[in-house]
């Protein structure tokens, strides 16, 4: 009998032994250890700093600048991108103290895919004109990374309006695909952050939240050709027009 405690009190050291070695694996996998397959942060960051990681990270709360406002995509962790920062953090239940830390980096890497899209949205869904981001206003490369920020403004705003479906139904437009849609000379699809969102929920309640979320250019209805869908896109002015929904 004796012995059967012994060898039991051994099992039980044993799993002991098992559980712990489990749970610092736990606290290895949430700290800096975590590789993401578009971009690993490798250190915290917060006011005062600045370089690329802080411009990933800028790219990755641009959805966050408070109303009316747009955030400076420049590596520099200011006052605004500390206060996108905690707006990011409220968002999704962190605790809200302007750190980009462990937290806050593992919640951007569950919400990207492996090339950097947000969860929810993507480059083909971004450019159904053609392939190669080519033959607008800007470079493609240019293009394309507007498309992005856009994304995560969108990713944004989709998670404020309690995780509606938001549907682009154009994007990315080349001088051809512009005119052949009819779209204005100047049009922000040409520059690859123009988005066109269609689905729930109204078009009002959608050119009224993206005040919210970085988006300064905002045409809804009441805007000339535009009762059938929310257009989107960034600008340096603000530009809002939705007469019809009162902005
Ligand atoms: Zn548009």
């Amino acid at each position: 009998m004796r012995t059967v405690i012994r060898r039991l009190g051994r099992m039980l050291a044993a799993c002991a032994l098992v559980a712990a070695t489990a749970l610092a694996g736990v606290v290895v996998t949430g700290g800096a250890a975590h590789a993401d397959g578009c971009y690993t942060w490798g250190r915290t960051l917060s006011q005062g700093m600045s370089g690329n990681d802080v411009k990933q990270l800028q790219i990755r709360v641009s959805g966050y600048p408070g109303y009316g406002a747009v955030l400076a995509l420049d590596g520099v962790y200011g006052p605004a991108t500390r206060s996108a920062v905690i707006r990011f953090q409220q968002a999704y239940g962190l605790s809200a103290d302007g750190v980009a830390g462990p937290q806050t980096f593992n919640k951007i890497y569950a919400l990207q895919d492996n090339d950097c899209t947000p969860a929810n949205f993507s480059y083909a869904e971004m450019n159904k004109c053609n392939s190669s981001w080519s033959g607008g206003a800007v470079s493609a490369s240019t293009a394309k990374f507007n498309a992005l920020v856009s994304m995560w403004k969108l990713q944004a705003m989709r998670r404020a309006l309690g995780n509606v479906p938001l549907y682009v139904s154009s994007g990315f437009r080349s001088y051809s695909c512009n005119s052949a849609v009819g779209g204005a000379s100047n049009s922000r699809h040409l520059y690859g952050d123009g988005v066109d969102l269609v689905g729930s929920p109204s078009f009002c309640r959608i050119a009224q939240q993206a005040r919210y979320h970085g988006f300064s250019n905002i045409l809804g209805p009441g805007y000339p050709g535009h009762s059938d869908h929310t257009h989107l896109g960034a600008t340096s002015s603000r530009s809002w027009s939705a007469s019809s929904c009162g902005i």
